[in-house]
C-alpha cells in the first residue's frame, strides 16, 4: 500500500490555541482523511514546538518548571484538537528524546558535512518571533510583526549554517519539482526570495539552558526555528529507529502558514540537503483567518476559542464552513452572522432537509424499506460520476472548497430529481409504485455518494446520514464506495433533524455569543443569558422542525410523517420552537451571586474614541482609590466630550480584557434596548467616585 505523510506546523505553547491555528489542523485532518478515503497508509503528525525562550518565561513566570508548563499545554492542545476531531496519528513535544536524538542526528551531520562553522552574531533579534531581523525588514526601528516591540541588538558567538552555498541547489529543486511549493503564489514569492540571494543563518543560541545542546558545543543550545523544523524528521525515526525513517521520510506534504513558508521552503531543504536527506515533496502554505475583515491577533484581543465556534453549532459545521467557505491557499473571513447563515443554508435547509424529506417518505411510502425495482436515473447517475470525477481532481490537489463543493452539488442536484420526480404524485398512482420504489432508491443513494465525498469534511455527521440511508460508515473507500450503486435492499432510518434550523430568535444572540470579545457590551437589566443552543449532534432530539419548501412535496412540510405503527422508525418528537427570548430571565440568581459583581461609581476624566472602531470609546475614570483605563461600546450614542465630568457606573471586579489592543479595567451598565442607542447609567445628584452601588 502506498504511504502518506503528511504534517501540520507545530504550535508554540505559550499561546492558546485559536480559530487560526484551528484552521490549519482541520484543513490537514481533511487531507488526511482523504488519503485514508483513497486508500493511503496514512500517517498524520501534529505537534507542539516548546524549546522557545517564551515557553521558558512563560513557565518562569507562573512559577513552574518549563517542562510542566509544557505537560500542561500539552493536554490544553490536545484536548482542542479532539474537541474538532483531528485525527492525527502522532502528537510530537520538542522536548522528547525522540526529538532530541532527531535533532542531535541532523545537525552532526550537516556540521561534519562542512556546513556548520563558528562565527559571531551581531544584529537585531525580535524575542517575540524569536528571530534574526535584518535591519532592512525593520519598520521604523521596530519587528514588523510586533511593532511595539524594539528589537534587541546581541552580539554573540553563533554557529552559522552555510544557506548560501544551497541557492542554486534550490533554484534547480524548484525548477524540477513545479509542485514542490503550493499554491503558485506563493512558490514565486519563495523563487523570487532565493534568487535575490541567500545569507547564511545562525543555527545556535549561546548561553542559554533551555533547548538541544550542539553535540560539539554543548554550551550553545540549537536555535529554536532549526530545532523545530527537525520534528517532522525526527518523529518518523531520524536519529534513533532507521527502519522506520526508511519507510516514512520524506514527507508527503508540510501543511503550513504562509508566513513561515520561508523557514520550511528555503531553510528546511537546504538542511536536508546538506545532510544528504531526501527533501518533502510538497509544502503547501495556506492563507489567513480575519474576523470580519480584521486580522485575529493576541495584541488585537479579538482570538476565537474554536471551542466556541464548534459548541455553537456543532463541530463539522465548523470544519465545512472552514473548509467550503475559503479557497485553500488563500485568506479567508469567519463571522459570527456568517457562521449561522452558512449553517441555515447548506446544513438545516439544504442537506439535513434533504435527508429528513427523503427518509420521511421512505418510511411513509415503503416503511423504510427499499430495494431497486428498474435501472437508476440516468441523468442523477451521469451527475453523480461528473460529481466524483471532480471531487477527486479537487481534493488530489488539495482545492478542498472545490471538493465540498462537488459534495454539496450532489445535493442540490437530488432536490431537483425529488421536485422534476415528485414522489407524492407518484405514491397517488398504483400503477407507478415501482417507480415510486425506484426513485425513492435513487435519491437515497445520491445522498449516500455525498455523504461519502464528505467524510473527511463533517466525519461524524457522514457516519450518521449513511446509517439513515442504511448503509454502514465504517471502513469506507472512495475506489468501492464513491460509485453508483443499484443494487441491495436499504433499510432507511428516520430520525429528528440533524441540523435543527437556527431561527432568528436563536440568531439574536449573536451579539451575546463568544463574539462579544471583539466588542464590550453594556450591561442592561433586562439581560438574558444566552438561549440554549439548540444541540446538534447527530441523533439529538429535534427543537425546531425542518424549514418548510416552496414545493409542493407534503413531506417537506412540518407535520410528522404518518409512519405506519409497524415502522420501526421513531417519528420526530413533538415539535417546539425554540425557547422564546426571556424565557431563560426565569431563571433566578441567589443574592450572594449578585453581591459577588462590584459596582461602583465612577467619574469619567476623559474620553476619546477608540480609531477604527464606530462602538468603542476609551475611557478614563476616576474611581475613587484609583485611575482606570476603561474601553465602552457606547461611540454611537455619545460623544466623548459630552461623558467627561459625568459620573456613570461601573463593574468595578471584571477581569481585565484587551479590546482593539486596549486593557480595558471595568464595564460601564448602561441600558441597551434592542437595536436601540445604549443610555448609561447615570445619577441626579451623583455620589463620590468608588461609591458601590448595590
Ligand atoms: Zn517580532
Amino acid at each position: 500500500m502506498s504511504r502518506f505523510f503528511l504534517t501540520t506546523a507545530i504550535d508554540y505553547v505559550n499561546s492558546q490555541p485559536h480559530l487560526g491555528t484551528a484552521y490549519e489542523k482541520i484543513c490537514a485532518d481533511v487531507i488526511a482523511r482523504y488519503k485514508r478515503l483513497c486508500g493511503f497508509d496514512t500517517r498524520f503528525l501534529m505537534g507542539n514546538d516548546e524549546h522557545s525562550q517564551n515557553v521558558f518565561k512563560k513557565a518562569s513566570e507562573e512559577g513552574l518548571d518549563p517542562l510542566a508548563y509544557c505537560d500542561q499545554m500539552e493536554e490544553v492542545f490536545r484536548t482542542a484538537w479532539r474537541r474538532l476531531d483531528v485525527s492525527f496519528d502522532d502528537f510530537i513535544r520538542t522536548t522528547e528524546p525522540r526529538h532530541k536524538a532527531g535533532v542531535t542526528d541532523l545537525v552532526k551531520r550537516i556540521h561534519e558535512a562542512g556546513d556548520i562553522y563558528e562565527g559571531v552574531y551581531e544584529g537585531w533579534y525580535c524575542v517575540s518571533c524569536e528571530e534574526f531581523k535584518q535591519e532592512k525588514d525593520l519598520v521604523d526601528g521596530n519587528c514588523p510583526l510586533h511593532p511595539t516591540l524594539k528589537p534587541e541588538w546581541i552580539r554573540e558567538k553563533n554557529y552559522f549554517f552555510r544557506l548560501s552555498k544551497y541557492q542554486q541547489p534550490l533554484l534547480d529543486h524548484f525548477a524540477a519539482h513545479p509542485e514542490f511549493m503550493q499554491p503558485d503564489m506563493r512558490r514565486n514569492e519563495i523563487l523570487r526570495l532565493i534568487e535575490s540571494g541567500l545569507i547564511d543563518v545562525s543555527v545556535s543560541r549561546a548561553g542559554q539552558s533551555w533547548g538541544i545542546p550542539l553535540p560539539w558545543d554543548p554550551r550553545s543550545v540549537v536555535y529554536v526555528w532549526f530545532d523545530a523544523l527537525i520534528n517532522y524528521a525526527s518523529a518518523v525515526g531520524l536519529g534513533h529507529d532507521p527502519q522506520m525513517f526508511e519507510r516514512w521520510w520524506p514527507a508527503d506534504l508540510h501543511v503550513i502558514g504562509k508566513d513561515i513558508t520561508r523557514f520550511h521552503a528555503v531553510i528546511w531543504p537546504a538542511m536536508l540537503m546538506a545532510a544528504n536527506l531526501p527533501v518533502p515533496r510538497q509544502i503547501f502554505g495556506h492563507g489567513f483567518m480575519t474576523l470580519n475583515g480584521q486580522r485575529m491577533s493576541k495584541t488585537l484581543g479579538n482570538l476565537i476559542d474554536p471551542g466556541d465556534a464548534a459548541g455553537r453549532l456543532g463541530t463539522d459545521t465548523l470544519r465545512l464552513y472552514l473548509v467550503k467557505e475559503v479557497a485553500f491557499g488563500g485568506d479567508g473571513d469567519f463571522s459570527w452572522e456568517r457562521y449561522d447563515e452558512r449553517y441555515n443554508v447548506d446544513l438545516a435547509n439544504n442537506l439535513g432537509n434533504l435527508v429528513s424529506r427523503v427518509t420521511t417518505m421512505a418510511v411513509r411510502y415503503r416503511q423504510g424499506r427499499l430495494a431497486p425495482t428498474g435501472a437508476s436515473s440516468d441523468q442523477l447517475t451521469r451527475l453523480g460520476e461528473q460529481m466524483i470525477a471532480g471531487y477527486r481532481r479537487a481534493m488530489d490537489c488539495f482545492a478542498l472548497h472545490e471538493g465540498a463543493a462537488a459534495a454539496f452539488q450532489m445535493i442540490d442536484a437530488t432536490n431537483e430529481f425529488i421536485a422534476a420526480t415528485s414522489p407524492w404524485a407518484l405514491a397517488k398512482d398504483p400503477a407507478s409504485a415501482d417507480r415510486l420504489t425506484q426513485v425513492l432508491y435513487d435519491a437515497a443513494e445520491a445522498i449516500r455518494l455525498a455523504a461519502v465525498l464528505l467524510q473527511p469534511i463533517m466525519p461524524s455527521s457522514s457516519r450518521e446520514i449513511l446509517r439513515r440511508v442504511g448503509v454502514a460508515g465504517d471502513g469506507l473507500t472512495l475506489d468501492r464506495d464513491a460509485r453508483w450503486r443499484n443494487d441491495g435492499e436499504r433499510m432507511l432510518a428516520l430520525d429528528g433533524p440533524l441540523w435543527p434550523r437556527r431561527d432568528a430568535t436563536a440568531g439574536a444572540d449573536v451579539r451575546v455569543g463568544p463574539s462579544d470579545a471583539k466588542e464590550p457590551r453594556t450591561v442592561t437589566d433586562n439581560e438574558t443569558k444566552p438561549t440554549a443552543v439548540p444541540p446538534t449532534r447527530a441523533g439529538a432530539p429535534a427543537l425546531v422542525p425542518p424549514a418548510p419548501q416552496t414545493s409542493p412535496d407534503p413531506t417537506a412540510a412540518s407535520a410528522s410523517p404518518a409512519a405506519p405503527p409497524a415502522s420501526p422508525a421513531p417519528s420526530p418528537p413533538p415539535l417546539q420552537a425554540s425557547p422564546a427570548p426571556g424565557e431563560s430571565s426565569s431563571e433566578r440568581i441567589a443574592i450572594e451571586d449578585f453581591m459577588k459583581v462590584e459596582l461602583r461609581t465612577a467619574k469619567v476624566l476623559t474620553a476619546e474614541r477608540v480609531p477604527k472602531s464606530n462602538k468603542l470609546l476609551k475611557l478614563s475614570v476616576d474611581v475613587g482609590t484609583e485611575q482606570r483605563t476603561l474601553v465602552a461600546g457606547i461611540a454611537e450614542a455619545y460623544e466623548p466630550d459630552a461623558l467627561v465630568g459625568r459620573t456613570v457606573v461601573i463593574v468595578f471586579n471584571l477581569k481585565p480584557a484587551k479590546l482593539m489592543g486596549i486593557e480595558s479595567n471595568g464595564m460601564v451598565l448602561a441600558a441597551s434596548p434592542d437595536g436601540g442607542k445604549p443610555t448609561v447609567v447615570s445619577f441626579d445628584e451623583p455620589p463620590p467616585p468608588g461609591t458601590r452601588v448595590r
